[in-house]
């Protein structure tokens, strides 16, 4: 039976984590030790409808916890130059009722891509999600947490310690505790690496996705004006001073706020996030790219599972299964946004000219079902088909 669990890292899945477990198992004791200089990963986060519930999960109002980080209600997110440069600017909403009913008649061609806006309701049930800045997201979740014993340590390894039945590494990137685990990787995703900066500008209720030369631009518009603006790329075609330079040549014309922020990741995952008694949780469990508001929701998904298995016989099988499918599902959704260009422009864009994404992308359209058990229901591939100017193969 696990009674003390500590957990290494205060970022948002530190917080969060020690936050939920806290409230779902009150007979836990719980220490969370993190490093006082090692600052946290937040850029300016686009989230999914889920961190909505998880919030009310944990009894804090909507009003009281998107106030402490900056958050805004987010209606969709607008894509542009994917599938060509300078092609329409699509804005895939969150829209549920009506949607399926609206593509088959759009596939007919009966409506034209636009007609849909016309269906999204804000107030209805994952009618929106979040912009929200995950430097600052954790903090509410720890005013709420109380009995957590909070050591501020660097620590190397698992000796450093106080002795507990479960180890949870919440220690983002730097996966202290799990870096030698054997790593799954997502050979096609080939955007491993983010410049970001922070500007200023009005605030707006879309997060922005904007194919670059060697990858995609996020806008992230938070409440008080600060937008996360990052360059996501493949070291494998530019350097880091290449990206800063392409960076400011969109957006050097911005009022800056703040230096660069460089963040570098393996796309991948761990073969076991839990192995023996340690657990790794949200970024040190694998991360594929940032593309459509996935690190925050897989997050709320991790801990949601880790609460419900901890204290089955089979508790780290379960989580393993479960994690590497939501992981893998997240990785495949992301690879049709590249798969299905029509960009010959760079070597990035030729790479993925030449595969073919649009087979398994109706595929997926047809097997999936609308809503849960997936991150990635079918009417968001359907987005993207819709986005790319297909229409139904059959
Ligand atoms: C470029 C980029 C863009 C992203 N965009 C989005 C987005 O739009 N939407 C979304 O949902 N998610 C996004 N994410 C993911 C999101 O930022 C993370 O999921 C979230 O911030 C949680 O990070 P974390 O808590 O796992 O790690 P971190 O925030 O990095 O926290 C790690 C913690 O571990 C501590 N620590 C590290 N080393 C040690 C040590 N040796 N000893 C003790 N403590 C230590 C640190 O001090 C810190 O407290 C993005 C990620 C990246 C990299």
């Amino acid at each position: 039976m696990i009674k003390n669990v500590c957990i290494v890292g205060g970022g948002t899945s530190g917080w969060w984590t020690a936050g939920y477990l806290q409230k779902k198992h009150p007979e836990l004791h719980i220490t969370l030790v993190e490093s006082p200089k090692i600052p946290t990963s937040g850029v300016g986060e686009s989230t999914m409808p889920n961190v909505r519930n998880f919030f009310e999960e944990l009894d804090i109002k909507e009003e009281d916890w998107i106030a402490t980080c900056s958050g805004v209600r987010k209606q969709g997110n607008v894509k542009t130059n994917f599938s060509y440069v300078g092609d329409d600017p699509y804005n895939f909403m969150f829209i549920h009722k009506g949607f399926d009913e609206w593509f088959d008649k759009y596939n007919k061609g009966l409506v034209d891509k636009y007609s849909c806006y016309d269906l999204y309701d804000p107030n209805e049930w994952r009618g929106f999600a979040y912009h929200i800045d995950a430097a600052q997201s954790w903090q509410i979740v720890k005013e709420h947490t109380e009995n957590v014993t909070h050591i501020l340590k660097e620590i190397s390894s698992l000796d450093e310690l106080p002795p507990a039945d479960l180890y949870i590494d919440c220690s983002g990137l730097k996966k202290i505790l799990t870096k030698d685990r054997e790593h799954h990787s997502y050979p096609d995703t080939l955007t491993n690496t983010c410049v970001v900066r922070r500007v200023k500008g009005e605030t707006k209720y879309h997060s922005e996705t904007i194919g670059r030369d060697y990858g995609w631009q996020f806008n992230v518009y938070l409440s008080d004006g600060r937008i996360g603006c990052g360059y996501v790329f493949s070291d494998k075609y530019i350097s880091i001073e290449q990206a800063k330079d392409e960076w400011m040549k969109h957006n050097g014309h911005k009022e800056i706020l703040t230096d660069w922020n460089i963040l570098q990741w393996n796309p991948g995952r761990l073969v076991e996030s839990w192995k023996d008694n340690v657990v790794a949780v949200g970024l040190s469990s694998g991360f594929v790219e940032p593309m459509e508001a996935n690190g925050l929701s897989l997050l709320v998904n991790q801990i949601r599972t880790l609460s419900r298995v901890l204290h089955k016989n089979n508790a780290g099988k379960l989580y393993n299964r479960h994690v590497n499918k939501v992981h893998d599902e997240v990785a495949d959704f992301i690879w049709h946004h590249y798969a299905c260009t029509s960009r010959n422009d760079t070597d990035f864009w030729k790479h993925y000219a030449k595969i073919d994404g649009k087979t398994s992308l109706w595929k997926r359209i047809k097997e999936k079902t609308k809503l849960e058990p997936y991150l990635y229901p079918s009417y968001v591939y359907a987005y993207l088909a819709i986005y790319y100017g297909l229409k139904n193969d059959s």
